[in-house]
């Protein structure tokens, strides 16, 4: 029997790539039409638009980059506490892309997993058109929302915790521009809705005479701005006398994790680690992971414990 890995973001990719390292048997299993979860690059005529993750803080060397092949695909964006702010300059995507390229296993995307049992030596899988898997042992890396109804027999307290966690809904916009359209920076119109503007700081992301303007819309929670479209046209309002070139923008129902952030919420996920079942690991930015890199390694960790337990 394989290891089944629930998610395909950075935390379930890192967890596959381990595995493949180590020769162990995996399955991955993605709901959505693509890997990555919440790194998610757009490139259309010669802007590099990041949709989730974008500006990275960095603290330590970053092997994990030479050993996918990728060592110079980073960019300094500046100093950050006592590490340095980065960013991938063709997006963040080239990690999920470089991470992707080494995995041989097999990959089943648009396929969700509803529930899981214990079986006979490991794991039984149910998937939400009714298919069953069994599994040695199986790696969550998906958000705790869906983790609840995945844990609903197994550990009921834990998946009671995941049923009220709590999020931070955002749509990132991104709005390309002639450069002679914006001629000065935006100083933090609209109450500091202008986060970054691309051309100006970031040029190697955007052509020559271009800029991108780039926002992170908070959902009002009156309802006012609840669609990507109404998010897009509150960022195009900010410059009414220019016509955006191009226009994308991501919405994202599990950006921040507000309950990681609770005072309980180390102790909380001590008490659901240990009472998991052997085999069974939970793993990914709404649990413990906060940086890329945390995620990488959380991810590869959760690899050698399944293994570990199930070899
Ligand atoms: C807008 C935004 C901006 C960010 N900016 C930064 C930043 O600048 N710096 C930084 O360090 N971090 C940033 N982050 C956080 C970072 O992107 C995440 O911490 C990281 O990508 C999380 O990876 P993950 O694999 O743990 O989870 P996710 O990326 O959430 O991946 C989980 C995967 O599980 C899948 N899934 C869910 N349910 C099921 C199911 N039932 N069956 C199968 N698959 C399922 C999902 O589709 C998803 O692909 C940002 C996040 C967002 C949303």
């Amino acid at each position: 029997m394989s290891v089944l890995i629930v998610g395909g973001g950075l935390s379930g990719l890192s967890a596959a790539w381990e595995l493949e390292r180590l020769g162990v048997d995996y399955r991955l299993i993605e709901v959505k039409p693509r890997l990555g979860g919440n790194i998610h690059t757009h490139r259309e005529r010669g802007f590099v638009m990041d949709g989730g993750a974008f500006l990275l803080e960095k603290y330590s060397d970053w092997q994990f980059l030479a050993a996918l092949g990728i060592p110079d695909a980073l960019e300094k964006a500046g100093r950050y506490r006592d590490g340095e702010l980065v960013y991938f300059r063709e997006g963040t995507q080239t990690l999920v892309d470089a991470l992707t390229a080494k995995l041989h296993g097999t990959v089943m995307l648009r396929m969700a997993v509803s529930s899981i049992g214990a079986i006979q030596g490991g794991y039984g899988v149910c998937l939400e058109n009714g298919v069953l898997l069994e599994a040695a042992g199986v790696i969550i890396a998906a958000p705790a929302r869906y983790a609840e109804r995945m844990l609903r027999t197994l550990l009921p307290d834990a998946a009671q915790y995941f049923a009220d966690y709590q999020y931070d809904p955002v749509v990132r916009v991104s709005l390309g521009y002639r450069r002679e359209d914006v001629p000065v920076p935006p100083e933090r119109p609209d109450g500091g809705l202008f986060r970054f503007v691309e051309g100006y700081t970031f040029p190697s992301r955007v052509p020559d005479g271009y800029v991108l303007v780039r926002a992170g819309v908070r959902l009002d929670r009156d309802a006012q701005v609840n669609t990507s479209e109404a998010a897009l046209a509150r960022v195009r309002a900010l410059l009414p006398d220019a016509i955006p070139v191009v226009e994308w923008a991501a919405y994202w129902a599990e950006d921040h994790p507000l309950t990681r952030g609770l005072p309980e919420h180390q102790a909380m996920m001590a008490e659901i680690e240990g009472a998991l079942p052997s085999g069974l690991v939970l793993v990914g930015s709404d649990y413990r992971a906060k940086r890329l890199n945390d995620q990488i390694e959380q991810g590869q960790a959760a690899a050698r414990a399944v293994q570990e337990a199930t070899s």
